[in-house]
């Protein structure tokens, strides 16, 4: 674990003194944990027998053979329960969360992805749970709000700001700051105050370790590029981790450009952000000259965040991670295009990843492979696609 939690210039604890205090505990208490047999035990355990880990490494044969160079590889995290990479994250801090002896959750959500997995561990482990989540996601997202109680959570719709995301963040912060001693807070990405982004690497760690371990398998050499796509960061650093002291293997992040990044509809963070501070960590963000956080758009909820994880920032700077931007139009050109190929209707923020593959794969030759992440499945976004294509599937 890096000591203060800082990547070069980013990364940090920017936070209210009275959740320094916390924090500080939080991390002890993970450092101390974290390489004993006991959890290890625990988190494999409920991985494997939970998540339905290890997750599948499949031979995308039929698009390999249309785009007619790399060979694809789909590391399958759509697979997993609760249908994406967030459940890993979520195992790994509520169980730091028991160990603390807390009994209740608190997480924010955009599309409703990650407070459904937090409610869903929360169901298990029989801790309270509590969801911040803006109040216009509450209603773009309905079906979700209804699984999160269903799972016996609550939804608190957050009308403050833009009454998006970062809104959502930021009352779950204060809700932590006014009740540090009772509750935990369940980061959804690779994003936050120290011990926030490397904790979440840490969990999310599992897909590169697996899939190095798959790759070899097969193929028995490394893979030329790891493909992922970058919200706050959270299945793309995990997608890299194993490979970031392997020279020879590209890693590329693939963040959602929305309309252009040259237009005010982008999430195109790492390509367009400055540095700053916000949401409890320096790094980069989309803001204004006067540090205020802009308003982002992408078709992909989960891409729409304003900031990038500390860990990104500092990968893009020593230019051990290329980042790249992929527009709604492409994604959801991609998104038909898997589902056809395939078989797969994967999610449309994964689908930003898919799309910068169709790109590259036909430039690379055949004995050359690729792995992209397949953060997660697209159920949720048939509607929205319909839409999209002037379809209304709503009865
Ligand atoms: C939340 C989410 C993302 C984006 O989050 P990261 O932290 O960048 O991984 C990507 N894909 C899916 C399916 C998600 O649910």
């Amino acid at each position: 674990m890096i000591k203060q939690g800082r990547y070069l210039k980013y990364g940090g604890q920017y936070v209210p003194e009275v959740l320094i205090e916390e924090l500080d505990r939080v991390a002890e208490t993970y450092n101390n944990i974290k390489d004993t047999d006991e959890f290890k035990n625990e988190f494999n355990d409920l991985l494997n027998n939970y998540a339905n880990r290890p997750s599948l490494f499949y031979y995308a044969k039929s698009m390999t053979e249309d785009l007619g160079g790399a060979k694809i590889y789909l590391k399958r995290e759509d697979l997993n329960h609760t249908g994406a990479h967030k459940i890993n994250n979520v195992i790994g801090q509520a169980l730091l969360a028991k160990k603390m002896g807390k009994k209740r959750l608190i997480a924010e959500t955009g599309a409703g992805q990650h407070g459904v997995a937090t409610a869903t561990i929360a169901a298990l482990f029989g801790m309270e749970c509590d969801i911040y989540m803006g109040q216009e996601d509450t209603e773009r997202q309905k079906l979700n709000v209804f699984r999160i109680e269903l799972l016996g959570g609550r939804v608190h719709p957050v009308t403050s700001g833009s009454k998006v995301l970062k809104d959502a963040i930021n009352a779950a912060l204060q809700e932590f700051a006014a009740n540090p001693n009772e509750v935990f807070y369940v980061m959804g990405s690779a994003t936050g105050p120290h011990p926030y982004p490397t904790m979440v690497k840490d969990f999310q760690s599992v897909i590169s370790v697996e899939s190095k371990k798959q790759i070899k398998e097969i193929e028995n050499k490394l893979p030329d590029k790891v493909v992922a796509c970058v919200g706050g960061g959270s299945n793309a650093i995990g997608s890299f981790a194993d490979y970031i002291s392997e020279k020879n293997v590209d890693l590329i992040g693939v963040e959602a450009a929305g309309k252009g990044v040259n237009t005010n509809l982008t999430a195109g963070t790492i390509e367009k952000g400055t540095i700053g501070v916000f949401h409890g960590m320096k790094s980069l963000f989309l803001q204004n000259k006067l540090g205020q956080i802009n308003p982002v758009y992408s078709i992909s909820a989960g891409l729409d965040y304003p900031g990038v994880g500390p860990e990104h920032a500092y990968l893009n700077d020593i230019n051990r991670a290329q980042y790249v931007g992929i527009t709604d139009d492409e994604a959801v050109e991609a998104f038909n295009y898997i589902a056809k190929k395939e078989g797969i209707i994967a999610a449309i923020e994964s689908c930003h990843a898919i799309a910068y593959v169709k790109k590259i794969a036909p430039k690379m030759n055949k004995n050359q492979t690729i792995i992209c992440t397949l953060s997660g499945r697209g159920d949720k976004d048939v509607a929205a696609i319909a839409k999209y294509k002037g379809v209304d599937v709503d009865e």
